[in-house]
């Protein structure tokens, strides 16, 4: 079907070309970007608009785009907006909000033109946009093409198939996981109206079916570094960029082949895509948080520029997470999803599924197929429950999910913890009550049969489907601990599989007094640093050093704190250096009355502290055989 699809598309695409000035309008979009001619960090867009039979019309560009649950607003990148028609005379356009245009006399569009700045060093008031689905424009090294910072849609005509044009210098490549019509033509190929093209300009032809696959279609341009994996019948690209070449594509390569072998084996033995790209942006500059995206044929990934040695997990914790998207949402979704409006969306009750199995999916296979060890998948699920606890736990978590823009915007990070956790004990509990022959796996299987791309799911149905697929146990599960108030069971689960929790105990311990839920990441000079959010809530060693709230932290005992990849080896070394009956000071910026940051010194004599150790996780040794045999199945130790 999509094979069909792609040919039926190049044939309109060459038809919709056109070969002379002539002016017959297509349906569908034509747009082309020059990535070639950088001015004030912006380049422009060009569509060769489908044929408008309304007088007047809007253009948008997305509010939001899926899979980032996040306010955007693209249009707010946009400059110099015009619409033109047949003769080149502007046609009177109205900015109605940040991402839309309303056009007059539609039926005479012929053409819009308009400037794209880029979100990664443009300051602008509104949301941030998470780099993973943000765009980039930096000239001569890299462009980053999230589809949605970029092209737009009018009212009602998303279905329309788009012709995309990507002008570039000749030595560089797009990495994307769209399959080019044409690649590395000559400029003339296309037609130019102004100016000519220069010799070392190419132009790469993209066709998408509707303007769904066009968001779904990340493409980063620079100079090439690409490697590619084959795995079973499925090509996989890696295409990189790392500012100071600190990493290579085949590195990557290196790191995530077994990871998309086991997970192939995960999902059946079988990938459902002919090609997928994973696409890498490394920053050299100081960030707060780096992420990833999924789509359907990609994924695409900002992350700091380290040695691949220190970023090894990382990267194959990000690329499980993100490819195991194929299945949920990019597979298993509702309506909400399906039909997802860019400018008005609606949000499903589901996230537990789309991002919760799907981070579960990631540590579940690493451990099954022996790519970590199972104590070290116990520290991983240790570490998703004391994250978890900071969050609400006795919110429904289906309603966390369908307000997630909104009052529960904070709450989101949550999807990767206690989603995982629930994913996880629903993973057991189906085991169980199948003696271990039927897991989520298998009813994520036969919900990607039962629905699919193309069949979007009920959301307030898809509880009873799971139910008519399992057992009614699985039910009251769900309805209890997902669309119900109630706390995860986790001794109960861990104790299925032979797993012995501790949810607390109380262990006198010398600490350098910080407290995690106390301390948040501020900006000073430029750099992103530890400051004191939270003072009450120190341990006795932080309150006895008499932290304030806003205190930026600069030196323990003298020493510099490294803010860089050093970071977190200061901080063990400064933990494992401490002494009963010693010193432990620290040097701060602190605000003073009149505002100004003064470094401050702070000093206490060390003390044991009675810290609470929690949600201890460990195997235990006199499991029954039917424990085993569950542990078995779920984790195959
Ligand atoms: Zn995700």
């Amino acid at each position: 079907m999509k094979k069909y699809q792609a040919i039926l598309l190049l044939l309109i695409a060459g038809l919709a070309l056109p070969a002379s000035g002539q002016s017959k309008k297509a349906s569908n979009y034509q747009y082309t970007v020059d990535l070639t001619h950088v001015v004030d960090d912006k380049v422009k867009v060009e569509l060769l608009a489908p044929r408008i039979s309304s007088s007047e019309i809007t253009f948008y560009l997305p509010k939001i785009v899926p899979g980032t649950y996040a306010i955007a607003d693209y249009g707010r990148y946009v400059a110099d907006f015009n619409a033109l028609d047949k003769k080149g005379k502007a046609l009177p356009v109205e900015k109605i909000n940040d991402n839309a245009w309303k056009i007059k006399n539609a039926t005479r569009l012929h053409k819009i033109t308009y400037w794209v700045n880029d979100s990664y060093d443009t300051e602008i008031d509104g949301p941030k946009i998470f780099e993973h689905a943000g765009t980039n424009i930096e000239e001569n090294k890299n462009y980053l093409i999230n589809s949605a910072g970029y092209f737009g849609y009018f009212e009602n005509m998303k279905e329309s198939p788009i012709v995309l044009n990507v002008i570039r210098s000749k030595d560089f490549y797009g990495s994307t996981g769209l399959i080019p019509q044409k690649a590395g033509e000559p400029v003339t190929s296309i037609k130019i109206e102004k100016g000519s093209a220069a010799s070392d300009q190419r132009v790469d032809t993209y066709v998408a079916g509707d303007y769904s696959e066009l968001i779904d279609s990340p493409l980063m341009y620079s100079k090439p570094d690409t490697a590619i994996i084959k795995v079973g019948n499925t090509e996989v690209l890696i295409g990189s960029y790392s500012p100071t070449q600190m990493i290579k594509a085949k590195d990557i390569a290196n790191s995530v082949r077994e990871v998309l072998l086991a997970q192939k084996e995960y999902l059946g033995g079988n990938l459902p895509v002919n090609k997928y790209a994973f696409i890498f942006y490394f920053t050299d500059k100081p960030v707060y948080s780096y992420g990833a995206l999924e789509h359907s044929g990609s994924s695409f990934y900002f992350m700091p520029e380290r040695p691949i040695e220190e970023m090894n997990q990382q990267l194959r914790d990000f690329a499980a997470h993100e490819f195991f998207h194929i299945v949920t949402p990019l597979t298993i979704h509702s309506e909400e999803i399906d039909n997802f409006d860019y400018n008005d969306p609606k949000m499903s009750q589901h996230l537990w599924l789309y991002e919760g199995v799907t981070e579960y999916f990631a540590g579940n296979m690493q451990v099954k197929y022996g790519l970590i060890t199972p104590d070290q998948y116990l520290d991983v699920v240790r570490e998703k429950i004391l994250t978890a606890e900071t969050f609400y736990d006795t919110v429904p978590f289906t309603d966390i999910s369908k307000f997630t823009l909104t009052e529960y915007k904070e709450q989101y990070y949550n999807v990767y913890q206690k989603g995982a956790l629930i994913g996880m004990c629903l993973d057991i509990k189906l085991r169980q009550l199948s003696e271990g022959k039927y897991g989520l796996q298998n009813l994520v299987a036969d919900l990607s049969k039962k629905y699919g791309k193309a069949k979007p799911f009920e959301d307030a149905k898809l509880f009873d489907e799971i139910t008519a697929l399992t057992k009614p146990e699985i039910g009251e599960f769900l309805k209890k601990y997902v669309s119900g108030p109630e706390r995860l069971p986790l001794k109960e689960i861990f104790g299925l599989v032979g797993v012995k929790y501790i949810e607390k105990f109380i262990s006198p311990e010398l600490t350098l007094g910080l407290e995690s839920n106390a301390v948040t990441i501020t900006e000073e000079g430029g750099t992103p640093k530890l400051a004191i959010a939270k003072a009450d809530l120190l341990n006795a060693q932080g309150k006895a050093l008499g932290f304030k709230d806003g205190d930026i932290l600069i030196k323990i005992n003298g020493e510099v704190i490294p803010y860089n990849d050093q970071f977190k080896a200061f901080f063990e070394r400064q933990q494992q250096g401490l002494q009963l009956g010693k010193k432990l000071s620290y040097t701060v910026l602190r605000k003073n009355e009149g505002g100004t940051a003064q470094e401050a010194e702070l000093s206490a004599d060390t003390m044991m502290v009675d810290r609470e150790v929690k949600h201890l996780l460990g195997f235990d040794d006199q499991a029954t055989p039917a424990q085993l045999a569950l542990r078995q199945s779920w984790i195959n130790k």
